[in-house]
């Protein structure tokens, strides 16, 4: 049984079948690809995922629990995680007072606390929020400007400000989409790093073989809404139906 179940999904966009019949099964810990051309359903799926979309059939189950009706931030307490294509940081922020947003968000969304209480608890949140800025090397950066890091270093922020709430799956939705090709690779790097340190469980849309080639475990390719197979990395190189799937691409 996988973390993430999604079962027969269908999403009609007016008489378009966006996803038909999507099966998909995510295994804890692994590092999950979905791929396929332009138009072939990526983001509708993950959309569904995160709650913005409500599928015509289908079930997705979430760790056991069906994610399906619920708020996009009830989804985001389960613990599923999403990083945008494009960071999702407060520019006019320091890097330090980014990270302390979704650790205050998450105490405050999952629990009150008693006054007395909240001294020793925010003492534990800073705390948490450095030792986060540290294990993506940003730790000489906290009294920065998040307007004025790079591209590279905005993506590095983000994803600690999303694993400091200790997401159990993470969605990436092409992490690296604009970005120079050195700023790629860094986030290759840390991605594999993350997942090498805290286990957790990615899935990650993307467009960028190299990208996808350089972290998957497994990977789906998604063809006209409907997944067409789901291998390794190794026997997805060579398939010709995914060949055929990329044909003029
Ligand atoms: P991908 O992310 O793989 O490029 P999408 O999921 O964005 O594909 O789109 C799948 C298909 O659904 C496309 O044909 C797209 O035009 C269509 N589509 C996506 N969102 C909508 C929408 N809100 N309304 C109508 N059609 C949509
Ligand atoms: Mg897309």
């Amino acid at each position: 049984m996988g973390i993430l179940e999604v079962s027969n999904v269908n999403k009609r966009f007016g008489g378009l079948q966006a996803l038909g019949d999507v099966n998909l099964d995510v295994a804890e810990g692994t590092v999950h690809a979905i791929i396929g051309p332009n138009g072939a359903g990526k983001s509708t799926l993950l959309n569904v995922l995160v709650g913005k979309l409500i599928p015509d059939t289908g079930t997705v189950m979430f760790n056991g629990i069906s994610v399906l009706g619920r708020k996009p931030y009830e989804i985001n307490q389960l613990g599923i995680s999403r990083v945008f294509q494009t960071p999702e940081i407060f520019t006019d922020l320091s890097v330090f007072e980014n990270m302390l947003i979704p650790c205050f968000a998450k105490r405050d969304g999952a629990f009150r606390l008693h006054a007395l209480e909240s001294i020793a608890a925010e003492k534990q949140l800073i705390e948490k929020a450095e030792h986060m800025l540290a294990e993506v090397n940003m730790a000489d950066k906290r009294h920065m400007i998040a307007s004025s890091l790079s591209r590279g270093d905005k993506r590095r922020l983000e994803m600690a400000m999303c694993l400091v709430q200790e997401p159990r799956l993470l969605l990436l939705d092409e992490p690296t989409a604009g970005m120079a090709r050195a700023d790629t690779n860094n986030t290759i790097d840390l991605l594999n790093e993350i997942h090498e340190k805290r286990d957790i469980t990615m899935v990650i849309i993307e467009h960028d073989m190299h990208v996808v080639f350089s972290l998957a475990k497994r990977i789906t390719v998604l063809a006209q809404g409907t997944p067409l197979v789901e291998d390794t990395p190794e026997n997805i190189k060579g398939h010709p139906k995914v060949k055929e799937a990329y044909l003029g691409e």
